[in-house]
């Protein structure tokens, strides 16, 4: 069945290469993956699978960091503008990006698999040197780039799709296959597990690919994400007039100044490496006037979701206490999260004996990122119900730029490889389960 993957992976590489380069043209960003995830429902429907998109798969409540009503809907035109499904795009309208496509026998045990589907607020390198800009297929949407290779993880899913159909006969279990919005920012996969969509999978896998690491070389199971938590936090006070009037003030500024300094002297935690930034602070209106506003925006990260937990609480405490300090009020909006996580090695064996069976891989360790990824959530969800899950890193270097820059490219070899070792993988666990 291998060589029967591995040929079917080869054979339809091209045709995937094509998906990869096209949601490269027309980057989108989390929560606006309209013309993306609508064109992926379409796919997934014309293979044949059962297909559930927009607010089925999505719960709202638990969605982060979603842009304004405003960006959503030109985002939506501009997909409509650009291709899409319009189907599939009125039941994504309003940031519902998410799109869940399961096949198979519900009897047996279930293999799911996530890809995620965003862009970033990244301007593409337009000179020869950079091969999307070179070849044709650099972003049309300025100021929003492809550039962490969710383009390329999109494709792969369309391909193990379309692989998985054509063996479908030998499926013995089912498979169910997850496109999640927003993981730029961590802000997607909660709202996915909110809707139940990980309830039913025993076998979890994800992937993610990088561009300094060599073709083909592979971490089966990736631990030590740092969990994390985003946030935006509003101080509120009262403005006066600093030369007549400053006692009738409350100034937000002083507050915000106060809790930056003391944000970044909470004590460390025994359990683990913590992080905290103030990334950025806005305050005030006028010289002589005494702030009524701040704004700040503040991540924490932990080495476990304990040390993050500790981290995010004593931060609250230290702004609330601020906001008290300067008589102003506080309202903190969550913008993204995610959990620590650690793949389990007897999946990650798994994987690897069909990677190696295959060829193509050179196994490497996890180093750490310093990173983090939403897709804990999703792993924890699984392991909590008995289920086993694992976070693969790949290697596809081309030039080797860094992650998030303008010039950051895959080497397109990846996509086969990728496809031939999901597909196998799922084969060979719903075989033996
Ligand atoms: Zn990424």
């Amino acid at each position: 069945m291998d060589d029967r993957v591995k040929a079917i992976a080869e054979r339809i590489s091209e045709k995937v290469v094509g998906y990869r380069r096209d949601f490269h043209r027309y980057a989108e960003v989390g929560w606006t993956e309209f013309r993306t995830a609508s064109l992926v429902a379409r796919r997934l429907l014309e293979l044949g699978y059962d297909v559930e998109a927009g607010r089925g798969v999505i719960r709202e409540a638990d969605r982060m960091g979603v842009p304004s009503h405003d960006v959503l809907e030109a985002c939506w035109r501009r997909a409509r503008e650009q291709g899409g499904d319009v189907e599939f795009l009125d039941l994504m309208r309003g940031g519902f990006t998410g799109v869940v496509a399961s096949c198979g026998d519900a009897q047996g045990k279930t293999v799911g698999m996530r890809f995620d589907m965003d862009a970033l607020e990244v301007t593409e390198a337009d000179g020869a040197e950079h091969p999307p800009a070179r070849e044709g297929f650099a972003s049309v949407n300025h100021g929003v780039m492809h550039a962490c290779g969710h383009d390329v993880h999109t494709a792969i899913g369309l391909g193990v799709a379309e692989i998985l159909r054509e063996v479908g006969d030998s499926l013995r279990g089912r498979v169910k296959l997850i496109f999640q919005p927003a993981e730029e920012g961590v802000r997607g996969a909660r709202s996915m597990v909110g809707a139940g969509v990980l309830d039913d999978v025993d076998f979890l896998l994800g992937l993610h690919v990088y561009s300094r690491w060599k073709t083909g070389q592979i971490a089966w199971g990736m631990n030590g994400g740092f969990a994390t938590s985003k946030f935006d936090a509003e101080l509120r006070g009262s403005p006066a007039h600093a030369g007549s009037a400053p006692h009738e003030g409350n100034n937000a500024l002083l507050a915000a100044a106060t809790a930056v300094l003391n944000l970044h002297a909470i004590p460390r935690h025994r359990a683990g490496a913590s992080r905290i930034n103030v990334g950025r602070l806005t305050a005030g209106t006028g010289r002589n006037v005494v702030s009524p506003t701040a704004h700040l925006v503040v991540e924490t990260r932990g080495a476990t979701t304990t040390v993050n937990d500790f981290m995010y609480e004593q931060a609250v405490r230290v702004l609330e206490s601020a906001a008290a300090m300067h008589g102003c009020t506080l309202e903190i909006r969550e913008m993204g999260a995610a959990q620590s996580a650690d793949s389990d090695p007897e999946l990650a064996e798994r994987v690897s004996a069909v990677g190696m069976r295959l060829g193509g891989f050179t196994p490497r360790d996890s180093a750490p990122t310093g990173g983090s990824e939403d897709f804990t959530y999703m792993m924890t969800r699984v392991q909590s119900r008995g289920g086993l899950a694992t976070h693969m890193g790949v290697g596809a270097r081309t030039g080797g730029a860094g992650h998030h820059t303008s010039d950051f490219d895959i080497d397109e070899e990846v996509i086969s490889l990728a496809m031939a070792l999901l597909a196998s993988t799922t084969l060979d666990l719903l075989d033996s389960s």
